[in-house]
């Protein structure tokens, strides 16, 4: 037995056979040169096959818009204008003629250019990569190249678990629902499109997983969308488990379904606070009528991620119809978070030694301060409802606090002066803490500002020396360290002493075992992201929490990472 920990990205468990889902084109893809007389034949097919594949991707908006919904639409309307691009056409078309080389060659070379800017500019263009992708498959398949297929011929007689290094939307649309038991896969984010578009299926989905290190076809495994887990071969007494957890799940889902219009408390009635993690106004839409108690964590980065910096009325436009969507409720709105694994297009990162402790949080404002000018400007502006709050990432000390709050206050100043309309109401403030720096400095951080919330996906890299997303030091990267429950304490005790809110918003608050922990140690508010909201809510109404006192001391007990997932596992 073998387990493996990624990320979740949909909720559920399933037990089935693995199946390798093959995406790579390379190795099938015909390479030949051509001569000078040949160039014409070989546009014409360019333009045949450019034709064939936007022809396709018209049929697929008309599935996605029967099958799907609006938004799946939207995405392969997304590829759809990739391939109306004429830019791109002229550059594949120039090729050719330039290096005498075959049409379908050309496609994967101009793509793979591409491809290469983007993921130069960070994670969050992988969006943007898994969409190109998608454009130059259709292009291929147009020249009949295969651009996915499973590896063993079970794919496609029952349904398996779907293991794949990436998945595009057209891959989830090419694989009938009834094949899928789970998605897992290597790269892709929450908020991909084919994360969204897979999620319609209502399976697991697991990211983050070395799939061709790890699976292979034929294997036995347990897709756990709810921990982010997949147990490999797993022994009879796990399985045995799981089976009563499913078991479990079913008979809970009835009685969460009776109290959906109730706001989150636990078993015992002792209210919690939950809230939401979104990155696009369109979250705001899905989240509907759950009973959330606002935004904890508006991630401004998705909303910078085009080509050029959102100017201040486009991004008054974003933040209105976001803090519009919930006007009576609190929406935290995170400022600008530029880090290596963030970093906008048009932004030219300053070359740095160590680019991981490098340019953030404070040095970002104070390298770009117009941007953050901007930024706050146009939310000060969007503020008509006054519930807006502002969170500072990655605050370190009293230092940091002040450079955030001199823009805050230029933004005002700049305002006034021009006589722009907005409300001069005082703001709540809040900074994100996410370095062991700024734990130690809770205390007095909390004097000067209205709230906290922990980023534990920061905190963890930073305590434990291993960059999160890096497969190499995943092992040291232990979602639950111990040492990060005795920092969570320490701001948790800061917190009360101040008698200021502490919300917990990393990912660690997606996992539902994890919560009888939370409460022990203090913690009374959550952020989740809004495909976890129901289950995270449903396991709070569950617990009767308050009276297993031993929960603290038995999990410092545990020594090891292994240690530390059997006890959650024996918990679940
Ligand atoms: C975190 O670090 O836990 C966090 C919420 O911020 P992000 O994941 O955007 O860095
Ligand atoms: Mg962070």
């Amino acid at each position: 037995m073998k387990i493996l920990g990624g990320v979740s990205a949909s909720p559920g468990i399933s037990e089935g056979i693995v199946c390798l889902y093959l995406s790579e084109t390379e190795k099938l893809l015909p390479h030949y040169s051509v001569s000078s007389e040949q160039v014409p034949k070989e546009l014409n097919r360019l333009r045949e096959a450019f034709d064939a594949a936007k022809q396709a991707m018209e049929r697929m908006i008309r599935v996605a818009e029967t099958q799907f919904d609006r938004e799946a639409a939207e995405i392969f309307n997304t590829h759809l204008s990739i391939l109306s691009d004429d830019d791109l056409f002229t550059k594949i078309s120039e090729l050719i003629k330039a290096k005498k080389v075959n049409a379908e060659h050309a496609v994967s070379d101009v793509f793979e250019e591409y491809v290469k800017k983007y993921e130069d500019k960070g994670e969050h263009f992988k969006e943007l990569i898994h969409d190109f992708v998608d454009a130059r498959n259709r292009i291929l398949n147009a020249f009949n190249v295969e651009t996915g297929r499973f590896k063993c011929p079970i794919g496609e007689r029952q349904p398996v678990i779907v293991a794949t290094r990436i998945l595009t939307p057209s891959m989830v649309m090419n694989i009938p629902r009834e094949s899928v038991l789970a998605f897992i896969t290597e790269e892709g984010g929450l908020t991909s499109h084919a994360t969204i578009l897979a999620r319609s299926y209502g399976v697991p989905i697991i990211l983050g997983i070395e799939v061709e290190k790890n699976l292979d076809c034929g294997m036995h495994a347990i897709a756990d969308g709810s921990s982010g887990r997949i147990i490999v071969s797993p022994d009879k007494k796990t399985r045995e488990r799981y089976r009563q957890k499913i078991d479990k799940l079913e008979k809970r889902k009835g009685f969460c379904e009776v109290k959906r219009s109730l706001s989150a408390r636990t078993g015992e009635g002792r209210r919690i606070q939950l809230k939401l993690n979104i990155n696009t106004p369109g979250e705001i839409e899905a989240a509907g009528e759950f009973p959330h108690d606002g935004v904890g964590l508006l991630r401004t980065e998705f909303l910078f991620a085009g080509d050029t910096v959102p100017s201040e009325e486009e991004q008054y436009n974003m933040y209105r119809s976001i803090l519009d969507g919930v006007p009576k409720r609190p929406v935290t709105v995170r400022l600008l978070d530029i880090g290596t694994d963030k970093l906008p297009l048009y932004i030219e990162a300053p070359r740095q030694v160590n680019p991981d402790l490098g340019l953030r949080g404070a040095i970002a404002v104070e390298t770009f301060p117009e941007i953050y000018l901007t930024q706050v400007r146009a939310l000060l502006r969007a503020n008509v409802n006054s519930n807006l709050r502002v969170l500072y990432p990655m605050v370190s000390d009293l230092g940091d606090l002040k450079t955030f709050r001199e823009i805050l206050a230029g933004a005002r100043k700049s305002l006034r002066e021009e006589h722009i309309e907005f409300n001069d109401e005082d703001i709540s403030e809040g900074i994100m803490i996410e370095t062991p720096s700024a734990v130690m400095m809770a205390e007095e951080l909390l004097e000067e500002v209205d709230f906290i919330s922990i980023g534990s996906n920061d905190l963890l890299q930073y305590t434990v020396a291993a960059a999160r997303g890096n497969l190499l030091v995943e092992k040291r990267y232990h979602i639950l360290h111990p040492a990060l429950v005795k920092l969570l304490e320490i701001v948790i005790r800061a917190g009360k002493k101040a008698k200021k809110e502490v919300c917990l918003c990393g990912e660690i608050a997606s996992f539902e075992e994890f919560y009888p922990l939370f409460l022990q140690v203090g913690l009374r508010c959550f952020s989740v992201a809004v495909f976890k909201f129901p289950d995270i809510k449903c396991e709070l109404l569950h617990l009767q929490t308050f009276r297993d006192k031993s929960v603290v001391t038995d999990f410092y007990k545990n020594k090891s990472k292994e240690e530390i997932d059997s006890y959650f596992m024996s918990r679940a």
